[in-house]
């Protein structure tokens, strides 16, 4: 017998995946949504005060997945003395797999899953994609829902007569030479893959939804064999100020951690807060963010501190010499120096610099 399809969402921490919870409950109740949150142990206390928050408006559980069950430490410690004390880098990253995608691959097992993740519109980054057939990830923050390989496998120049059939099958008469005439043009280096999509999504996204939902037929992928999937309707592009809307009008309300707090050296004001969810020692936080620990949770940042021994430190630059005064003065000058550049006239963003390194890091921890 074929196991049924589960429908997961992975909950961060952060505010992308909270809001996609907020959004597909809204949109889409009809899914049967599993949701998880892989716990190293190590998050910031406002994380798990969103995940609560989350569970009363969802009115159902998110499950707690460990990565170290059996230890009488939680996960991360567990792990940092199974590697005597190495602490995890962005060149060695231990941690993601160790904490978030072991625990998550060992909660999914083999049963076909489809795994909802919360990219959204405005970002250009795919996301953390399983290499386990048995998983497909979906985006429905972005006009484009389905994952790169899905994509790939749809648009190839190998794959155009079967797309053009379906093209023909699934398309109103008004539109048919037009969207044809598309799916006939073979990729080249003067018709990307993306400007294909592009064309094809602009021309009628839910068309196009419907011909790669019937192009997943006779995969392995889990939607190849839904009957159907409601999702097809998708026509959304949500942005960052969707997200903040979303979490604000469902009560669930934004992590604390983004509101940002004024700060002052040598008469200067400037702004500081923490740009992503995760592990309050995360090496990819930013050196103004370090600061914001130390000063606005700072029985964290000792913790934080504690682990840098024998050599091994969260980055270059040890916790003891980022806290020296004179060092916490430049860190926080240079801070305002970013952030006035970045609201200046030559920025094409009115992003402050926080904002804008919130897309460096790890896909896995932070959406
Ligand atoms: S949040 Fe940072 S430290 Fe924690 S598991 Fe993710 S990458 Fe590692």
């Amino acid at each position: 017998m074929t196991k049924p399809t589960r429908h997961l969402l992975g909950i961060s921490g952060g505010k992308d995946s909270a809001a996609l919870a907020i959004y597909l409950r809204h949109k889409h109740p009809e899914l049967q949504l599993e949701y998880y949150f892989c716990d190293t142990g190590k998050e910031l206390p406002e994380t798990y005060t969103l995940i609560s928050n989350l569970e009363n408006y969802l009115g159902q559980k998110v499950t707690r997945l460990e990565a170290a069950e059996e230890s009488p430490e939680d996960s991360f410690d567990h792990f940092v003395k199974v590697y005597g004390g190495y602490l995890p880098s962005s060149s060695a990253r231990w941690c993601t797999k160790k904490l978030k995608l072991e625990p998550f691959e060992k909660f999914v097992g083999n049963d076909p899953v489809v795994s909802y993740v919360g990219i959204r519109g405005d970002e250009d980054r795919e996301g953390y994609i399983s290499r386990k057939p048995n998983i497909q990830s979906i985006f429905p923050f972005r006009r484009n829902i389905w994952s790169e390989d899905v994509v790939q496998k749809v648009l190839q120049n190998d794959a155009m007569a079967r797309l053009r059939g379906l093209y023909e099958e699934l398309s109103e008469p008004v539109q048919l030479a037009r969207v044809v005439a598309l799916a006939e043009t073979p990729l080249s280096r003067g018709f990307t893959q993306a400007q294909k999509l592009n064309a094809l999504l602009d021309a009628d996204t839910r068309l196009f939804n419907k011909v790669v939902f019937g192009m997943l037929r006779g995969t392995a992928y889990p939607l190849a064999k839904a009957s159907a999937f409601s999702l097809l309707d998708n026509e959304d592009n949500l942005i960052r100020s969707d997200i903040f809307r979303l979490l604000r009008e469902s009560g669930v309300g934004v992590p604390a951690y983004y509101e940002k707090i004024t700060f002052e050296v040598d008469g200067q004001k400037g702004e500081y807060a923490r740009s992503r969810s995760g592990c309050f020692f995360c090496f990819f936080q930013q050196k103004i963010e370090w600061v914001w620990l130390y000063e606005q949770h700072p029985e964290l940042f000792e913790r934080a501190l504690a682990y840098e021994r024998d050599g091994y430190t969260w980055m270059e630059e040890s916790l003891t010499d980022l806290i020296k005064p004179a060092r916490l003065r430049q860190i926080k000058l240079d801070a305002i120096g970013k952030q006035r550049k970045a609201k200046g006239p030559a920025s094409p963003y009115l992003l402050d610099i926080l904002d804008d390194e919130e897309e460096v890091g790890c896909a896995s921890c932070f959406i």
